[in-house]
Order: C-alpha cells, then sequence, then structure tokens
C-alpha cells in the first residue's frame, strides 16, 4: 500500500500537512505535480492564462521542490495533463491507498479536486484534504466562515483578539525512497508555447522560483538587509528591492508559508526589536488571509461584473483605451511607468496597482475584469483570491467600506515619488524633465518639451483623458448603480 501527496499550490517541504500526515501513515510515498493544461490556455478576455514570467518561476519552483525531495531520499514525480486523469492512473497503477493534498476555494481549483474525489471515491482510494494556504486556519476562527465579516478592519480586530497562529510544521529530514514509478521530466516553457521571459536590468528583483530562493529572500530582508524594522515607512515604495517585503511570489505559489513568515517575525522580535513595522507585516498578511476567506465564503461572486456587492455598473469594454493602460501610453506618467513595470518584469508594487487598478476603473470606466485578467496573466505573484479580492475592492464592487474611492494620480505620483525617479526608471524619454514638472507633461509648455527633449504626442502620449471630468462620469455612474434594489441577500 502506498501514499500518494499531490502538490499544488504549496511548492515547500517545510510547514507541509500533507506531507507531514502522509509520512506518518508509514507508508512509501509518491510525491506528484501536474502541470495541467488548462493553467496554460487564455483567459476570458483572451491574454494568455499563465504568462512567461509566472510560468518559469512555477518551473524553477517545481525543480527546486524536486532537488529537495531528491535530497530526502524521494523524487518529485511530473506530469503534464489533468490530475483528474494522472491520479487515477498512478492509484490504480501503484494501489495508492490515500491521496494527501491542500485544498483550494475557487471555483478552478475547486472543480479539479472535486473531479479528482470523485475519481478516488470509485476507486475506493481515500483523500485527506487540508488547508495550509493562510496564517490563521478556518478552525481558530472566532466565526465560522459563512459569518465573516464583510469589512476587513472588523474581521483583523476579531481575529486578533481572539485567535492563535498555529506553529510551523516539522520540516521532513528523510523520506521513504519512491516506489518504482517513473519520475518524468520536467517540461519547458516551450512546451506551453511560452518564449523565455527578457530579464530587464530595471526590475526589483530578480524573483528565483522555489523554496530555497524563498526561504533565502525572507532571511536576507528580514536579518541581513535589516528592512523589517523600518518596513512600515518604506512598504509604499516603488524603487529597488527592499521597499517591501517581495515575498508574495512565493506566498502565491506555497514556496513560504505564511506561519513562517510569522515564526520569523517573531524570532526578529524576540531578538533585534518589536515596533509598528514588524506588526505592520502581519497585518499585511491577514489582508491575503482575508480575501482568501472571503472567496471562500462567497464563492463566485468575486469574478461577476458586478462583484461582491452585486453592483449592476455597466463597464465598458473599451479595447483602444485598455491597450493603452497595459501598453503604459496613457500619457500619466505614473500609470505608465507602472504598466511598463509590470510588462517588463512581471512585478508592480502595492502602490502602483492601486494607482493602475483606479485610474482603469474610476478615470476609464473600463471593466475591472479586463485588467484582472491582464494582471492574472504577467504577474509573477497571482493569486487568485488576492487578485480578484483587490480588483473587486479597487473597482469599487468589493469588501471597500468607503464605496467610490480614487485615486487623485499626479496627487499620488508628487507623494510617492516626489523627485521622479520611479517614472523617470521606466519611461526614459521623460529623463530631462524637472521632478517638479514629471508627474503633469501635458502642461509642458512647446519651448520647455524642447528644452527637455521631449515633444508630446511624439516621444510622450498626451493624456487619453481627463482625470476631473471622467471621474466625475464615472462616479455617477456608481452612484446609479447603488441605487439599484439589490436582493436581500447581497445587501
Ligand atoms: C489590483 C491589485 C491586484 C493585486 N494582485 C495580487 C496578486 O495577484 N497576488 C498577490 O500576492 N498580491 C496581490 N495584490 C496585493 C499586493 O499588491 C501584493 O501582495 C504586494 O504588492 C506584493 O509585494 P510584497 O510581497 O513586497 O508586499 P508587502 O508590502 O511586503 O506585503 C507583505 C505580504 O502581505 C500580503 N499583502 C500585502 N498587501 C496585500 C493586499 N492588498 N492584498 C493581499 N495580500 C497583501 C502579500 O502576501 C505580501 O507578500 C494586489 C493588489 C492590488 C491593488
Amino acid at each position: 500500500m502506498t501514499s500518494l501527496v499531490w502538490f499544488r499550490n504549496d511548492l515547500r517541504l517545510h510547514d507541509h500537512q500533507p506531507m507531514d500526515e502522509a509520512l506518518r501513515a508509514g507508508k512509501p510515498i509518491v510525491p506528484l505535480y501536474c502541470f495541467d493544461p488548462r493553467q496554460f490556455g487564455q483567459t476570458c478576455f483572451g491574454f494568455a492564462k499563465t504568462g512567461a514570467y509566472r510560468a518559469q518561476f512555477l518551473l524553477e519552483s517545481v525543480a527546486d521542490l524536486r532537488r529537495s525531495l531528491q535530497a530526502l531520499g524521494s523524487d518529485l514525480v511530473v506530469r503534464v495533463g489533468k490530475p483528474e486523469a494522472i491520479i487515477p492512473e498512478l492509484v490504480k497503477a501503484h494501489g495508492v491507498e490515500a491521496v494527501y493534498w491542500h485544498e483550494e476555494v475557487t471555483r478552478e481549483e475547486v472543480q479539479v479536486e472535486q473531479a479528482v474525489e470523485a475519481r478516488l471515491g470509485s476507486l475506493g482510494c481515500k483523500a485527506e484534504v487540508y488547508w495550509g494556504a493562510t496564517l490563521y486556519h478556518p478552525d481558530n476562527l472566532p466565526f465560522a466562515l459563512p459569518r465573516l465579516p464583510e469589512v476587513f478592519t472588523q474581521f483583523r480586530k476579531k481575529v486578533e483578539q481572539h485567535s492563535t497562529v498555529d506553529g510551523v510544521l516539522p520540516t521532513a529530514v528523510k523520506l521513504p525512497p519512491l516506489p518504482p514509478v517513473e519520475p518524468g521530466p520536467l517540461p519547458t516553457l516551450a512546451d506551453f508555447g511560452l518564449e523565455p521571459p527578457r530579464a530587464d536590468p530595471r526590475a526589483v528583483l530578480t524573483f528565483a522560483g522555489g523554496e530555497t530562493a524563498g526561504l533565502a529572500r525572507l532571511h536576507h530582508y528580514v536579518w541581513e538587509a535589516d528592512c523589517l524594522k523600518t518596513y512600515k515607512q518604506t512598504r509604499n515604495g516603488m524603487v529597488g528591492a527592499n521597499y517591501s517585503a517581495k515575498l508574495s511570489a512565493w506566498l502565491a505559489l506555497g514556496c513560504l508559508s505564511p506561519r513562517r513568515i510569522y515564526e520569523t517575525v517573531q524570532a526578529y522580535e524576540a531578538e533585534r526589536l518589536r515596533n509598528e513595522s514588524t506588526y505592520w507585516l502581519i497585518f499585511e498578511l491577514l489582508w491575503r488571509d482575508y480575501f482568501r476567506f472571503v472567496c471562500a465564503k462567497h464563492g463566485d461572486r468575486v469574478f461577476y461584473p458586478s462583484g461582491l456587492r452585486g453592483l449592476q455598473i455597466e463597464w465598458k469594454q473599451d479595447w483602444e483605451r485598455f491597450d493603452a493602460w497595459r501598453n503604459g501610453t496613457t500619457g500619466f506618467p505614473l500609470v505608465d511607468a507602472n504598466m511598463r513595470e509590470l510588462a517588463c518584469s512581471g512585478f508592480m508594487s502595492n502602490r502602483g496597482r492601486q494607482n493602475v487598478a483606479s485610474f482603469l476603473t474610476k478615470n476609464l470606466g473600463i471593466d475591472w475584469r479586463m485588467g484582472a485578467e491582464w494582471f492574472e496573466s504577467l504577474l509573477i505573484d497571482y493569486d487568485v483570491c488576492s487578485n480578484y479580492g483587490n480588483w473587486n475592492y479597487t473597482a469599487g464592487v468589493g469588501n471597500d467600506a468607503r464605496g467610490f474611492r480614487y485615486f487623485n494620480i499626479p496627487k499620488q505620483a508628487r507623494d510617492y515619488d516626489p523627485d521622479g525617479l520611479y517614472v523617470k526608471h521606466w519611461l526614459p524619454e521623460l529623463e530631462a524633465v524637472p521632478a517638479a514638472k514629471v508627474h503633469e507633461p501635458w502642461k509642458l509648455q512647446p519651448v520647455e518639451q524642447k528644452r527637455f527633449g521631449v515633444t508630446l504626442g511624439v516621444d510622450y502620449p498626451r493624456p487619453i483623458v481627463n482625470l476631473q471630468k471622467s471621474v466625475q462620469a464615472n462616479e455617477k455612474i456608481y452612484l446609479a448603480a447603488r441605487e439599484i434594489r439589490r436582493p436581500a441577500k447581497f445587501r
């Protein structure tokens, strides 16, 4: 008899309950990863569902997991195909008694695990399913998930007051040898029709996939570079590797467990110092938890154009303006720099994400799902709950107590990029424009354009929209949608 551990978005050996439980069962173990071709298809609006940046990060993460398993005396079985087809084959061929995995909460992922579970049932094989993606385990929350508060602050206060974080599970030190099964080769980017992404020297960080690199990043950020102590002050930055923790990509694929980060912060607080900044990293991880619990509670509503609130807003699908947004040619340097950073590196700061999402939805009035899918395609750290939860929130259809909230782009630019260093980093055509003028190039007189070597409409685009008028028009549409009575269950 054999056990099978199905790795999904949990590509690590530390704090891994399915592996821990399989080891306890004391049987030979088949560790498995399936590259599901459906994840390499297209989004509804026709973008690559997994773009080259994340695909590469995923391949590196799986390779790293395989190396770690080999070092412990086992191996990783790698297959390309649907888990609901591959797992039952392995179950039959190797007399697997139980399959262990971490559950997910969103539609596509849940459908896959339901299909696997149904097949296992008919084969008389057990499904051992665990929750492992969040800092707080749902069993430790002071409310059942259907009663999750709709406002983040209420959630956070209750959790901070009444809940505890479970300890990190120990990492295996030795594994039983892999039963006689062909481990299989790792696919390449070309197998998914993808070109290797170009490494842009302007990127904030080289994100190398895998648990080893994730743990190294955590160690570097907290202990070596000693950045945790100032995290709260720096976290809204946009330039450089260390303004924020840059842990999201490893969290998204489960190369890092949030409890491991929590434990590291606690160790830092005990050994070095405890302040608002050390608390704030945990505060941010609570946002991540919240969006996952929100998706678990609300199911598919997070994907509807009307969002969690059920607001019937008439979103536009204006491809010309959407193209300007995604190509970074809107004429608003803060937006353009961020969108070019995303396209050239697969990453964007949180400050940037909030601004470009606000611009797309509150200035252009464009369907927020187009933006969410573009992010899904490009972000190395794409996480279905964090992405769709945040897009709901910034589009005003999610859990934002404040309703129509928009970002004043030039003001944000002055506040968070006062010297213009960030926009010049990604928009070299604005290099010679003084900081005081660089965030509003449309105000440059012809003589200034000549002096600073930038001709509007030639070297850098003119604004595609009037900021004030567009916000007013979209606010009207939003408020009208709010007036429409929604069914009681959505209120
Ligand atoms: C429109 C939009 C889309 C987003 N899409 C994603 C996504 O697909 N994947 C993703 O991981 N994050 C997403 N975020 C959240 C946030 O921007 C990133 O987690 C953060 O920028 C990653 O950088 P970091 O690790 O340096 O974050 P830090 O500022 O160092 O924060 C530490 C960790 O806290 C968590 N966190 C911080 N802010 C948020 C937040 N608002 N929501 C959820 N978790 C948060 C992340 O896990 C992050 O790694 C999105 C935000 C917006 C506004």
